[in-house]
């Protein structure tokens, strides 16, 4: 199951740093996104702590993550060793005290179709299949929490005042809860991997017709960053895209 991707990262049009971050890893079938908040540039610190440690750790646990059994435990652990490496950077650094990070993870398996994904706060992950664009994650926002309860529409969550309130993210407690999601994938199917900066500013219509397109990964990436550029660019935005081939 080869793939085709692209990814790319941008500070918008309101914020003086990029506090996203991402890591794809093609030969690995490993694509990561993170989106770091904490003050005095310490989310950009935790956003890259997590890629990278969450990258590191999940390649220290091949062969066993090579399995289809083997990858959901590779990537839980992978994204709990990444919130005790920035929680304890977090205890060590005042400056960077209560600093911490989102963290979504897709992971394809070269040999079988299955996909995994570890996530963690309101990075999202995306698949549109035949057409049809469905949100594979589930926000860790307070928004996201009056959904659910039936309190707010889901109209009403976009823009919400409280919209950035987060609920779950690495680096804030010594224990993390870790979302796995799982599927098969089929030739065609196309991933996206983005920060709130794209999902915040650019609708779900608007987001799946660009996918639908059929254009190549890296004018899909650079036509969703300039959509979200073009409806303000309030935050940082973050898009990899991942297309599965024949
Ligand atoms: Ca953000």
């Amino acid at each position: 199951m080869p793939w085709e991707f692209a990814a790319a990262t941008d500070r918008g049009r309101r914020r003086s740093s990029n506090e996203d971050a991402f890591v794809v890893r093609p030969e690995l079938g490993f694509f990561v996104v993170a989106d770091g908040m904490g003050g005095h540039a310490a989310g950009e610190v935790a956003s890259r702590m997590a890629v990278d440690t969450v990258t590191e750790q999940f390649l220290a646990a091949r062969p066993a993550a090579l399995s289809a059994a083997g990858l959901e435990p590779a990537l839980a652990a992978a994204t709990a060793a990444a919130n005790r490496a920035i929680c304890e950077r977090g205890e060590r650094e005042p400056d960077k005290a209560g600093m911490g990070t989102t963290l979504t993870a897709l992971a394809l398996l070269p040999d079988t179709d299955a996909w995994r994904i570890a996530h963690v706060g309101d990075s999202r992950a995306y698949l549109l299949r035949g057409g049809e664009l469905t949100q594979l994650t589930t926000d860790h926002t307070w928004v996201q929490q009056q959904v659910d309860l039936g309190r707010l529409r889901p109209a009403e969550a976009r823009g919400h005042p409280f919209a950035n309130i987060v609920t779950r993210a690495l680096g804030i407690g010594a224990a993390v809860e870790v979302d796995l999601e799982r599927g098969d994938a089929r030739p065609g199917d196309l991933f996206l991997l983005c920060s709130d900066g794209l999902s915040g500013m650019v609708t779900d219509r608007g987001i799946a017709r660009m996918l639908a397109a059929d254009l190549p990964p890296d004018t899909v990436v650079t036509r969703l960053i300039a959509a979200a550029n073009r409806a303000g660019g309030d935050d940082n935005i973050t898009a990899v895209v991942v297309r599965v081939l024949d």
